[in-house]
């Protein structure tokens, strides 16, 4: 059996586990702040959509106060012109458009109340949440009870966490840049050789590796595959002894003995 093939997927597999402990020192901070990201942008698009509500409001109230300010002066030339009135007829039909213009002031003023009303229900559920923050009943709080400064504080808390751990990240990508770039030249110029050396080999190394699993090739421990713990059959202990392989039949790692990954590091 021809050893050499196995010891340079040792190699292989040492030098993978070398860049997989660099990028483990990032210690989840990669999904810390994609979670941080996701947390900030739900904050804002609350923030946003309340903006939003209440500039239509102020909107639709400056519109209706100018309504209501338009039919003030149409109501005052109408009465100016009721006393210039010739007939009861003229004087009835001025008396008809003011009544018009009564009833759409009228209407106004209820649009203006029920704005006014909205922006006191708001404010009452806000008022609400924030009887709950103080009793830390965090989970019965809804989206519309948090308060609007708490919301902002929200914001600018999570915007500062952000930047922290992206810094943080940026720390450690860039201290260990240079070993991490180095590991990977070695990685492809040993994959280049197994290509030529031992195919089959590689290929069974990176289809174990297509999903989650980092560890294809693992060492014999206590007479078990390291990969998973299930025991490796005595038959074949003395042929990884000397420097063989073996498929795990439970995981499908390939189980080698630990003096080879000793020499793989040299
Ligand atoms: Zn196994």
């Amino acid at each position: 059996m021809d050893h050499t093939k196995i010891n340079l997927l040792v190699r292989l597999q040492h030098l993978d586990n070398q860049i997989e402990s660099i990028v483990s020192l990032q210690k989840g901070l990669p999904e810390e702040i994609t979670a941080l990201d996701e947390d900030l942008a739900f904050t804002n698009r609350q923030i946003e959509s309340r903006k939003k509500v209440a500039d239509d409001h102020l909107k639709l109230r400056q519109k209706l106060h100018e309504t209501i300010n338009e039919c003030k002066d149409k109501i005052r030339s109408f009465k100016e012109k009721q006393t210039l009135a010739r007939n009861n007829k003229e004087y009835d039909a001025l008396s008809k458009q003011i009544e018009y213009e009564e009833k759409e002031i009228a209407q106004a003023e209820i649009q203006l109340q029920d704005i006014a009303h909205a922006e006191q229900r708001a404010q009452e559920i806000q008022q609400k949440g924030r009887q709950l923050i103080t009793e830390n009943r965090y989970d019965e709080i809804s989206e519309e009870m948090m308060p609007d400064d708490i919301l902002q504080q929200q914001l600018e808390d999570l915007t500062r966490q952000l930047e922290q751990k992206r810094e943080e990240l940026e720390g450690i990508v860039i201290e260990t840049a240079e070993d991490v770039d180095s590991l990977k030249k070695k990685v492809a110029a040993q994959r280049a050789l197994i290509t030529k050396e031992a195919r089959r080999l590689l290929d069974k190394y990176d289809h174990l590796r297509s999903g989650t699993l980092q560890n294809a090739v693992v060492r014999l421990n206590r007479n078990a595959c390291s990969g998973c713990n299930t025991r490796v059959p005595t038959n074949r202990h003395t042929m990884i002894v000397q420097g063989g392989f073996y498929l795990c039949e439970s995981c499908g790692r390939i189980v080698v003995h630990e003096r080879l990954f000793e020499e793989a590091e040299l």
